[in-house]
């Protein structure tokens, strides 16, 4: 490992060398990006939410590896976390585009004003939609959080960048009545790619919603069947 952490590089939580669902259609390899400032509970990286966390991984040490990566991976998707959280993402983004990988971007949107200064040097970004923007609250656990949110999904559609937005369910944070009026309002917000994805439980430290996280209303061909034509692409992405 390196013996001191440049200023303001990049915190790194973790890495996964190659993943083939990061970025669909890609080999890519994911870095995953140390802090978040939302409290989701069904997160599956809450180690991943203290910005300050302990970490044992180097930025240097990432970009050493990517380095002897060069014409085995497509691309590297910088996933968290909230990679937005870090003035390091613009460097680091820049380091990785000049080892000639595409570049992926996880965000659930909590920082417009960094995202909108990343655009313009991305090939992908996947947003997540946690809920509809006047409710964002009650997922996240932070108020207002819906506000950067909706402008961020704003800012990516003009942007044209490449772009999958997605929501998890959980039935007890989104229960299958309120998933067509999500969908529509994010139709008509111009979202032409959307993605339903169901619960994970592994990692999730909410006991409670370990216990209740079944959703079989994502395999109800009527309630999917009214979202899909909202959209260009949709899919459900179950366990
Ligand atoms: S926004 Fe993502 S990383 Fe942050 S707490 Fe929510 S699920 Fe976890």
């Amino acid at each position: 490992m390196s013996a001191s952490r440049p200023r303001a590089a990049l915190r790194i939580g973790g890495l996964t060398p190659l993943s083939l669902s990061d970025w669909p259609g890609q080999l890519a390899a994911v870095v995953f990006c140390q802090g978040c400032p939302w409290r989701c509970g069904y997160c599956h990286n809450p180690h991943l939410i203290p910005p300050r966390a302990v970490t044992s991984l180097e930025w240097n040490d990432v970009l050493a590896f990517l380095e002897r990566r060069r014409g085995l991976l497509d691309a590297v998707v910088f996933s968290g976390g909230e990679p937005t959280l870090q003035a390091g993402i613009t460097r680091a983004l820049r380091q990785v585009k000049a080892l000639g990988f595409k570049l992926g971007l996880h965000t659930a949107g909590a920082y417009p004003r960094r995202l909108v200064e990343l655009l313009p040097g991305l090939d992908w970004v996947a947003m997540d939609i946690k809920a509809s923007f006047a409710d964002y609250a009650a997922t996240t656990g932070v108020a207002d959080s819906g506000a950067p949110a909706l402008e961020s999904v704003r800012l990516i559609l003009a942007s044209g960048i490449a772009y999958e937005f997605r929501t998890t369910v959980h039935p007890d944070l989104l229960p299958a009545a309120a998933l067509p009026a999500l969908a529509g309002s994010l139709a008509r917000l111009g979202v032409r790619h959307y993605a339903l994805q169901e619960f994970r439980p592994q990692g999730c430290a909410s006991h409670a919603l370990n216990a209740s996280g079944t959703s079989p209303y994502l395999s109800d061909a009527a309630l999917t069947g009214t979202i899909a034509p909202l959209f260009d692409s949709f899919c459900v992405r179950q366990s």
